[in-house]
């Protein structure tokens, strides 16, 4: 029996940062399309040409992505030509291979908002997708407001979605805006769109304002769309976009749909999704939410007792899906077992070859425990669980050894008489039998002491060469009664490799110079330095 396509469409990064409080930077960005990507959703919203210098950034290049990557904008302005609409022509050069248009399909937003009349605002559809079909791409509309539109005059709602579909839009997308749509609502009212545009043209775009956006895209699904709009941990304005992260195994997982519908997650993707999710949290600099459904710490634990031993006779008796499915794990007395097969799944994915009844597997396993219970974070620094690894199982070698640093900061005035802080590092370095001592200047401590570790390597300097830092995270973390500091350091090569390293002090210095060092050991590991 063949099944059917059903198409995911992530915005986390269009409507994802509008979240309160999320700011992406244009690496942020392109390192939350590649993980999008590497989960085998099919279209990524990368944001808003023209709206802010980043995303102009963004689209400025033509980003090498099997996912399809979409720009978002406007249709052309009431009353002028699509020629002759400068947000148009900047949405229509961006280096996309989709362009997504919003309009309006609330006949009140229209005379109201837009203050044009109805017969404009379709021609503007019309227009707007032609415009963006002559240019080679493919289009969607997202009709804003759809739901309560179609209440107020359901003609007008459906005339918009029509006037795109009949331009040849691939997709129409039905929007609940203001997100109180009822999941009834939400199946009746596609179920009637889908009379008129053939569902596998339809998606849905829901809101959480009722924490019903899960349930409203499973409803629109059921009554014929075939395109689900989301984000990454349901981020979004207010109370967020439908969460991905739980439709996605759902849509996997659960015979009603795994049996009909096929997506382009693969199983392989699937079991990253845990990963995946607190990678994002990660870079926001925030907790993951240990409850969320599938992938949250608390998804799959269960308190001591009859529920966990009858856990341990058979999961099965109080798990809904098993937790690796989704790359999370039960929390029933993690067994020395369990704890292994994460572990070695972990260094196949990174690379290293190890057996599992290595004694060395088990000596390692101990140390990621107990470096995690004091703050470490290897999920998310896999270049500093990479060296661990390799220090644990084999060697890493010794290229260079710093014995001694010292940070400075100092503020004053300079001779214009504006205060101003600078701070400098001398950092001694041996490699070999050469000792070299390195000053630098920074902007921060921590930029200081990196700009001295890495001005002489010596002999494996020429390795270092086109290492530069793309992100620096600090986390304040209460473990019992001391706060600790874990810094988290990305980095890239000249070949547009990244990394992340780890480090986790009272000290923000020292934690700083852990994630450094890693970062750049990692790199001469990955170089093949020789020794
Ligand atoms: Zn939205």
């Amino acid at each position: 029996m063949s099944r059917e396509r059903l198409y995911l469409f992530d915005t986390t990064l269009r409507d994802g940062a509008q979240t309160n409080g999320v700011d992406f930077t244009l690496a942020d960005k392109l390192a939350i399309a590649a993980m999008l990507d590497e989960l085998g959703i099919d279209y990524v919203e990368g944001g808003y040409p023209g709206a802010n210098p980043a995303d102009t950034e963004l689209f400025a290049t033509r980003r090498k992505l099997k996912s399809k990557f979409t720009a978002f904008g406007m249709t052309r302005r009431p009353g002028r030509s699509a020629s002759n609409d400068p947000g148009l022509a900047m949405l229509l050069d961006a280096q996309a291979d989709a362009i997504c248009f919003v309009a309006k399909s609330w006949d009140y937003h229209v005379k109201v908002a837009l203050e044009t009349t109805l017969e404009e605002n379709i021609a503007s559809i019309r227009d707007s997708v032609r415009a963006a079909k002559a240019k080679g791409r493919e289009v969607l509309l997202d009709c804003e407001h759809f739901f309560d539109g179609y209440k107020a005059n359901p003609e007008f709602a459906l005339a918009c979605a029509k006037a795109a579909y009949d331009e040849g839009a691939r997709w129409v997308v039905l929007c609940d805006t203001n997100g109180g749509a009822l999941p009834h609502e939400v199946e009746a009212i596609v179920g009637a769109v889908v009379k008129v545009i053939p569902g596998d043209h339809v998606g849905i775009h829901a809101h959480n304002d009722t924490e019903q956006a899960v349930a409203n895209s499973f409803a629109a699904v059921r009554a014929g769309a075939r395109q689900i709009q989301g984000t990454l941990n349901g981020l979004g304005e207010r109370c967020g976009n439908a969460n991905l992260v739980s439709i996605i195994p759902t849509l996997k997982l659960k015979a009603d749909y795994a049996d009909v519908f096929d997506i382009g997650v693969s199983d392989a993707a699937l079991a990253r999704l845990a990963h995946i999710s607190h990678a994002l949290d990660e870079r926001l600099n925030r907790a993951p939410n240990r409850h969320a459904p599938y992938v949250g710490d608390s998804a799959f634990a269960t308190k001591a007792g009859i529920h966990a031993s009858a856990i341990m006779k058979d999961p099965a008796t109080y798990e809904h899906v098993a937790p690796e499915r989704v790359g999370n794990r039960r929390k029933v007395l993690v067994s020395e077992q369990a704890g292994k097969s994460n572990v070695l799944a972990e260094l196949d994915r990174v690379g290293i070859k190890a057996d599992k009844d290595d004694p060395r597997i088990s000596r390692l396993l101990e140390i990621v425990k107990e470096r995690e219970a004091i703050g470490y974070a290897y999920e998310a620094a896999d270049a500093s669980f990479e060296l661990l690894a390799r220090r644990t199982l084999g060697a890493v070698p010794d290229y260079f050894d710093v014995t001694q640093f010292d940070v400075t900061v100092e503020q004053r005035y300079n001779a214009v008489g504006e205060r101003v802080t600078v701070a400098m590092a001398v950092v001694k370095v041996k490699v070999g039998d050469d000792s070299t001592i390195s000053a630098a200047e920074g902007n921060g401590p921590v930029n200081a002491l990196d700009q001295a570790l890495r001005k002489d390597l010596g002999k494996y300097q020429k390795y270092i060469a086109g290492l530069s830092l793309t992100d620096f995270r600090v986390r304040i973390l209460n473990s019992g009664t001391e706060a600790v500091t874990r810094v988290l350091i990305e980095s890239e090569d000249e070949n547009g490799e990244r990394w992340t390293t780890v480090g986790v002090s009272e000290n923000i210095i020292d934690a700083s110079f852990q994630a450094l060092m890693d970062s750049i050991v990692f790199k001469l590991v990955r170089s093949k330095a020789p020794v």
